[in-house]
């Protein structure tokens, strides 16, 4: 299996060399070259099975020759071993014909560790072989930053350096990321916003130097090894509810367009995926692009669902690289203009394709909170502001044919006070990180300025 980048002029790149390496080097990212089929029997198989088993049939042709049978079983077993809940991503019924996927009992209660937990596995068994080090930087919006925290603390061949825009995550969000004590653990809060901690890891990557000197990686959503992980959860919800032979339907709370992406790899595969519904807040450059065309950057208006706070959303290129017939100088070009002028036209024939897969709605920061408080009344279900933009925009959507299955992103005690506000109660922490208020923390604050940057992760990271 090999991997190509979005703008066509990066090498093409094993799976293992393509999870390394995050960005390519043209700045595009790495998609399959071509994406493996699952037979409808093969899907039907996958009934009854563990997650880790489903896990393991669903990733496994996508992983080429960079991983041995017994080597990704043991990754598998250990990225998933420290969650919380015995089903790793349990389905619960909302409504008559939509259920909530439940993707917040990992580590760090947000889906996101469904992913980084497996990527700190699969960098520790590369990095074991060949005795190298990495340095991961990222950027977070607050929940991507803990849960790669999480995922590679302490691990052997990795320093971690995580940029989050100070003052813009909520206090578990922080907490998680500067109570970890382990040496190889950086938090850094940025004075700036979420865009600027991405840029400032964009530059990093562009700067090919200090790229090289420091053996620069990312694991931010854009490293298609995250995206990968998060297909298995839309294959094992979508077979327990009839798949392949009832087709369903997912909204999805979307910022970055990782999490959706997967689920069109999913359709790809051959899952019978009649809609994806993109799912925004006020923060809705991609609802605006899908429905009229132009994908136009506005600055961001910080909400209660912070983690879909982007006003560029970065594996949108992907889906792009596919609606235009995977030419890669079309995507290059367009990149260039948001680069530019921040926005760019989607041609009718790629915006008539997206339009295939993709429908879209926003939730108001009102409607937020109205459809938390309304969920909870209606069920005693609490659900976080993200996963509330979602229901909000699944409940838009054509009643009746197939199930809707809304993706519930993070638990609602990562975002106490809006829950609180909408609900009147507090959510608690699940009891096994119930001290997270007591532990110390550590943290280091720095300038929007990519040279400072640069010189505290030398200067930090060890030899
Ligand atoms: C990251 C995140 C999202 C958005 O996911 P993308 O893959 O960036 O679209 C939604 N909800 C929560 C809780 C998140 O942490």
């Amino acid at each position: 299996m090999r991997y190509v980048s979005t703008r066509g002029q990066a090498p093409v790149l094993s799976f293992e060399e393509a999870m390394l390496t995050g960005l390519a080097r043209d700045g595009g990212l790495y998609v399959p070259e071509t994406v493996p089929a699952m037979a409808p029997g093969d899907i039907a198989g996958l009934a009854g099975l563990s997650y880790e088993d489903a896990a393991f049939r669903v990733m496994r042709p996508f992983i080429g020759e960079s991983f041995t049978d017994a080597e990704f079983e043991a990754i598998i077993a250990r990225a998933y071993a420290g969650f919380g809940h015995a089903a790793r991503a349990p389905l619960v019924q909302l409504g008559s014909n939509h259920f909530l996927l439940e993707l917040f009992h990992g580590p760090t209660l947000a889906f996101k560790d469904f992913a980084m937990q497996l990527i700190g596995q699969l960098f520790q068994t590369a990095l074991e072989r060949t005795g190298n080090r990495v340095t991961i930087v990222g950027a977070t919006s607050g929940d991507t930053g803990s849960a790669a925290i999480e995922a590679f603390r302490g691990l052997d061949n990795v320093d971690v350096f995580i940029l989050f825009p100070e003052g813009r995550v909520s206090e578990v969000q922080r907490r998680q990321m500067t109570t970890p004590g382990e040496a190889n653990v950086h938090a850094l809060a940025l004075k700036g916003d979420f865009d600027d901690c991405q840029a400032r890891v964009k530059d990093m990557f562009n700067d090919f130097a200090f790229r090289d000197a420091v053996g620069l990686s990312a694991v931010n959503s854009i490293n298609w090894a995250r995206v990968l992980a998060q297909v298995v959860y839309y294959f094992t919800s979508a077979v327990s509810l009839g798949a392949p032979h009832r087709a369903v339907r997912f909204t999805v709370p979307t910022g970055n367009f990782g999490d959706i992406f997967a689920g069109y790899i999913a359709r790809r595969m051959g899952l019978p995926i009649e809609r994806l519904v993109i799912a925004t807040n006020q923060n809705d450059i991609l609802h605006r692009a899908l429905a009229g065309g132009a994908y136009q950057t506005q600055g961001v208006t910080p909400s209660i669902s912070p983690s879909m706070d982007i006003q560029v959303s970065s594996n949108f290129e992907r889906a792009l690289f596919e609606a235009y017939g995977r030419d890669g100088a079309a995507v290059a070009q367009q990149m260039q203009a948001l680069k530019e002028e921040g926005g760019f036209a989607i041609s009718q024939g790629a915006l008539e394709a997206l339009r295939e897969t993709y429908t879209s709605g926003r939730a108001s920061e009102e409607e937020t909170r109205a459809t938390i408080r309304a969920a909870h009344a209606a069920t005693g279900q609490t659900i976080c502001p993200h996963t509330a933009v979602g229901v909000k925009v699944a409940g838009e959507q054509p009643l009746g044919g197939a199930p809707m299955i809304t993706l519930a992103t993070a638990h609602p005690a990562k975002f106490p006070d809006a829950v609180e506000a909408a609900t009147g109660t507090r959510p608690p922490l699940p009891i096994r990180m119930a001290d997270l208020y007591e532990r110390s923390e550590r943290v280091t604050a720095v300038e929007n300025d990519l040279s400072a940057i640069e010189a505290l992760i030398k200067e930090r990271r060890a030899a």
